[in-house]
This record gives C-alpha cells, sequence and structure tokens, in this order.
C-alpha cells in the first residue's frame, strides 16, 4: 500500500471497487486534497486513476477482514463500496458499519433491496433508480423507480 497523509480535517475514504465510478469518485475526492485509499481485487483497475492521483491504493478482495483491516478501515470516515456485485457491496457496508465508520455508501443494481439496507443505516444509490429519475425529468410522467405511475393508485 502507498503511504498518504491524512489531512488537516482527519477525513479519510475508502473506496472499493476501481471500476468507471469508483476510480472517478477517488480522483475527484484526491483533487479536493481529501485522503483516499481505493481497493480493487484487480491491480490492474488502477489504471483508470489520474496521473494527479494523490491517495493510496490497495490490491484485495475486499469482502476479507485482513484486506479491510490492512486498509485501516477503523480510521475512515466514509466507505463507498461501488463494486459490480451487489452482494459485495453490502458485505462490504455492513462490515464498515460494524468497524463504526459513520458514512457508509453501497451501489445497488437491485433497486428492490435499497429500503432494507436504509434501515441499517446504509445509503444506497442505485444506478437504475437514478436513471428513472432523470428520465421522469425529461419525460415528467411522475414514475418511480419501480416502474410504476405515481398516478395510479
Ligand atoms: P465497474 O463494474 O466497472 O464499476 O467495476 C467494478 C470494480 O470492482 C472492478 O474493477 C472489480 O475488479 C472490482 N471488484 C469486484 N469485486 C471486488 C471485491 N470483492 N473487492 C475489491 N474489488 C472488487
Amino acid at each position: 500500500m502507498k503511504p498518504f497523509k491524512k489531512n488537516k480535517k482527519e477525513q479519510y475514504s475508502i473506496i472499493v471497487g476501481c471500476g468507471r465510478l469508483g476510480a472517478n469518485l477517488a480522483n475527484q475526492l484526491s483533487a479536493k486534497g481529501e485522503s483516499v485509499l481505493v481497493i480493487d481485487k484487480n491491480k490492474e483497475a488502477f489504471g483508470k486513476l489520474s496521473p494527479s492521483f494523490a491517495g493510496a491504493t490497495l490490491v484485495g478482495d475486499a469482502t476479507y477482514l485482513d484486506v479491510l483491516h490492512d486498509a485501516e478501515i477503523e480510521k475512515a470516515t466514509a466507505v463507498v463500496s461501488v463494486t459490480n456485485y451487489d452482494n459485495t457491496n453490502i458485505l462490504i457496508a455492513q462490515a464498515a458499519k460494524e468497524f463504526g465508520v459513520g458514512q457508509v455508501i453501497a451501489r445497488l443494481y437491485d433497486p428492490g433491496r435499497e429500503r432494507v439496507y436504509r434501515e441499517f443505516g446504509i445509503d444506497t444509490i442505485s444506478p437504475a433508480v437514478l436513471s428513472m429519475k432523470e428520465i421522469d425529468k425529461l419525460l415528467g410522467v411522475g414514475v418511480d423507480a419501480g416502474g410504476r405511475n405515481e398516478n395510479q393508485s
């Protein structure tokens, strides 16, 4: 793991999954001077990080506790899990909560599972829900993410 320096506010974000979303987020946080660590099980994925990325990277499967320990998850102020698997993201988010991380966000492709995890204090983002909201803004039909028309009873 590359060494990194925490900033004055001691914000420390861990991003799991260095796909397009994870890499973009990591680049943005780094550009704002935040301490950030990105974990991915595939080291090639870090090629998506910008040359000016000043955070740290860790190769490993983040569903393993020793990887989370190496990431010093107990010091993290935020964990964002954006791997390509809902179950992986949920597992990591639940572990982050157990470690006392204040802000935990998981990507869920299945929007039907969002409410359950919100009840556990895990914020979720669902590409399907976000897309539906944007499409609805353009169409103005009043549909919800589950495909129901809000005007229906
Ligand atoms: P994308 O689907 O493009 O957002 O990429 C998701 C990323 O998550 C890929 O780079 C995967 O290698 C990574 N990934 C998937 N599962 C894990 C895991 N268990 N631990 C760490 N990274 C993972």
